[in-house]
Parts: structure tokens; C-alpha cells; sequence
């Protein structure tokens, strides 16, 4: 049975418009989208209160560090909250691990999500995604200045039960050799933490709390002949690569022109407000990027780093923001920076993104309040 979904307003061509009718089929896969009037007294029309939009992508998460929900301080800094996961990280048996997990892919189901980048250190949570409704991109992670081989990460993306790759972690935790190497092995996205903290930066000058870590530990770095973790990007990934680029919190105008001028294929800029505000109370370049035309994404971050996964909790920490914009960021951009455009992200026919039900949001204004929620309708 096909069904004829309609809202006040519908999120069409990155816009909310009034007045839309959203045909689908059994499957799910979008058949028509109608203008028309009256739509709240139609036969045969379910009518819901409020904002309809595509199902919601979430561009940045670990999915298997929910289990550290409430574990660590809030605004420790940087190095702080990397010394905090070490400290707790083993103070949890396996299933304690699993059940959180599992119980934050179905909120997510619940909340709307379609779509998640994973990002992954070990197989623990494939079972989970493997039979999640959500459609997962897990990107394994090499992590480490003292990771010689990327074998097993290869490895355990080739077993994957979702689609999957490999990712450095960021630009200061691997060596010159092996970040090359990831970069430059196969044609799926990379995602890299990237500008979280200035201490990024400052490690490339020989100063900074990171590089004052590694000093201690007696860790040597080989790669900061490139000058800026910019450069070590643009000299070390292919033009034509994927690239998310994850936090930017101190990416400059000079960063950003830097990147998109490399990138021919794209750089998608995923910011993680709510992750920011956690760990050290500072904000992703919101205006810098929307006023270089940036393709914007929004991810959540893990539960070690947020009270929740809640892309509505995130998008409510960016003000000055059109909700239209903002919910294009939060579906479409996503979408984009995974490849999976041509299925979700947006109201289109021949597309099966989903639709979910934004209630209790300011209408008059069309924007966010506190007591704001997302709910799935499909
Ligand atoms: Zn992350």
C-alpha cells in the first residue's frame, strides 16, 4: 500500500516548503511529491503536525564508545578527555560494551537516523550495525605513532557485515609512511579528525600540551617537515580522494581555501558542536564555512564525548543559522560526504531516504526550541 505522508512544512530542494504531499511505495521509495492545498483535511492523506524531513545522517560516530555515556568529565580540554578514555576505558565487561551500543543504534532508529559514518578501532559492534535499519559506513581506524601495518584494519573491513574502509585517525597520531599509505589505497572516503585543538598546529612548531606528551613519553614524530597538518593533507591524499575533514574547530579562511582548492571531488567539513562544548567549550567556524560555500555536514561524536547522540541536540547549539540550511546540513550533506546522495539525504522521487517528523518547533519563526523532537514516521 502506497501511503501519502504531509506536514506543515517538508524540507524540498533546501527549502522548507509549505503545502507538499510526500507519495511513497511499499519499499519505501518516494513515487511523487505533490504540491497542494488544504492538505491537513484530505482523504487518504496522513496529516502530522509539524516539519517533515528526509532521514537524518550523521556524519561522525564511534559507535562502540557508548558505553562511556557519563563517563568522563566534562571540559577537561583535549588532552584531558585523551588521558580520561584511557583511565576507563577498561572498567567495562563486553556485554556492558554491547548493550549500550545496541541501545544507541536504536535511538538513533528512533530519533530518525538513516545513515551513520562509524568510525571503528575493532569488530565489537559490526553484529550490531550488521542488522541495524540504519545504513552504516564503518571506517576503521589506524591510530598510533607506533602503527607499522594497517593488515588487520584491511582485514577486518573485508569481513565487514556494513560497507566499510580504512581512515588514519588524524593528522598528529600517525607516521608519514603509514598515513601516506591509507591515503593513498582505494577510493572510499577518509575521514580525519582534523583542528580539533590548536595543539595540532602547535605540534607541527615544537610546542603545545601534545607535543610536550610526546615529549615525555619519548614519542618522535616524523612527519613535521610538512609544516602545518593542512599541508601534511594536501601533500599526502590524492586530489580526487573523499575527504571528511572532522571538528575544524581552528581551521583558518587559509585551511579551508587550502582544502577546497586540493580537493576536486570535495571535502565535506563535519562538525561535532555538541562534542566541542563537551570536551573544552569550543565551536566549530560555522560562519567562516558557510561564507566559503562549504559543503557542511553535522555528526554527533560518541556518548564518551556528548549527553547524547542526537543530531537535533547538535543542530540546536548552532545559532544564526536558517532551520532550512541547518537540516540540509544535517541530511543532504551527510549523505553527500558518504556517497549515498543518490538514495538518501533528500526528498526526491526514485529515493528511499526515509521521513521524520520534527514536532514542537517554532513555525511562525521555523526554528529549533528546547523542547523540540525528531520522530520517525518511516
Ligand atoms: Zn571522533
Amino acid at each position: 500500500m502506497s501511503r501519502k505522508i504531509a506536514s506543515h512544512y517538508a524540507l524540498i530542494d533546501e527549502e522548507l516548503q509549505p503545502n507538499i504531499i510526500i507519495e511513497v511505495d511499499d519499499n519505501g521509495t518516494i513515487t511523487a511529491i505533490d504540491h497542494a492545498v488544504e492538505i491537513d483535511n484530505r482523504a487518504g492523506v496522513e496529516f502530522y503536525p509539524g516539519i517533515l524531513i528526509p532521514g537524518l545522517v550523521n556524519a561522525h560516530c564511534h559507535l562502540e564508545l557508548s558505553y562511556l555515556h557519563h563517563a568522563i568529565a566534562e571540559q577537561t580540554g583535549f588532552a584531558g578527555f585523551a588521558r580520561a578514555i584511557g583511565q576507563v576505558r577498561g572498567n567495562y565487561t563486553l556485554e556492558e560494551r554491547l548493550r549500550a551500543a545496541s541501545s544507541a543504534d536504536a535511538t538513533m532508529w528512533s530519533e530518525g537516523v538513516a545513515a551513520v559514518a562509524d568510525i571503528a578501532n575493532d569488530s565489537l559492534t559490526l553484529p550490531i550495525k550488521g542488522q541495524s535499519k540504519i545504513a552504516y559506513h564503518t571506517l576503521f581506524e589506524v591510530f598510533g605513532l607506533a602503527t607499522r601495518s594497517t593488515d588487520e584494519h584491511h582485514r577486518m573491513a573485508e569481513q565487514s557485515t556494513t560497507s566499510a574502509s580504512v581512515t588514519p585517525h588524524s593528522t598528529y597520531s600517525l607516521q608519514d609512511g603509514i598515513f601516506r599509505q591509507i591515503c593513498q589505497t582505494g577510493d572510499a572516503p577518509l575521514s580525519i579528525h582534523f583542528l580539533e585543538s590548536d595543539d595540532e598546529l602547535e605540534l607541527y612548531h615544537h610546542r603545545g600540551s601534545l607535543h610536550e606528551w610526546y615529549e615525555r613519553m619519548g614519542w618522535s614524530c616524523d612527519f613535521l617537515h610538512y609544516g602545518t597538518p593542512s599541508k601534511r593533507i594536501i601533500e599526502s591524499v590524492p586530489a580526487t580522494r573523499r575527504v571528511m575533514l572532522i571538528h575544524n574547530c581552528k581551521a583558518t579562511r587559509e585551511d579551508i581555501a587550502m582544502m577546497d582548492a586540493h580537493f576536486r571531488s570535495g571535502v565535506t567539513w563535519v562538525v561535532c558542536p555538541e562534542s566541542n562544548r563537551y570536551i573544552s567549550g569550543s565551536h566549530p567556524p560555522i560562519e567562516l564555512l558557510r561564507s566559503m560555500g562549504c559543503n557542511i555536514a553535522i555528526g554527533t561524536d560518541s556518548l564518551a564525548s556528548a549527553r547524547s547522540l542526537s543530531m537535533l541536540d547538535n543542530m540546536r547549539l548552532i545559532e544564526g543559522v536558517p532551520l532550512a540550511e541547518l537540516l540540509t546540513w544535517a541530511t543532504l550533506g551527510g549523505a553527500r560526504a558518504l556517497g549515498m546522495e543518490h538514495t538518501l539525504g533528500s526528498f526526491a522521487v526514485g529515493k528511499r531516504p526515509g521521513v521524520v517528523l520534527i514536532e514542537g518547533a517554532d513555525l511562525h519563526t521555523l526554528s529549533l526550541l528546547a523542547s523540540t523532537t525528531t520522530r520517525r514516521i518511516l
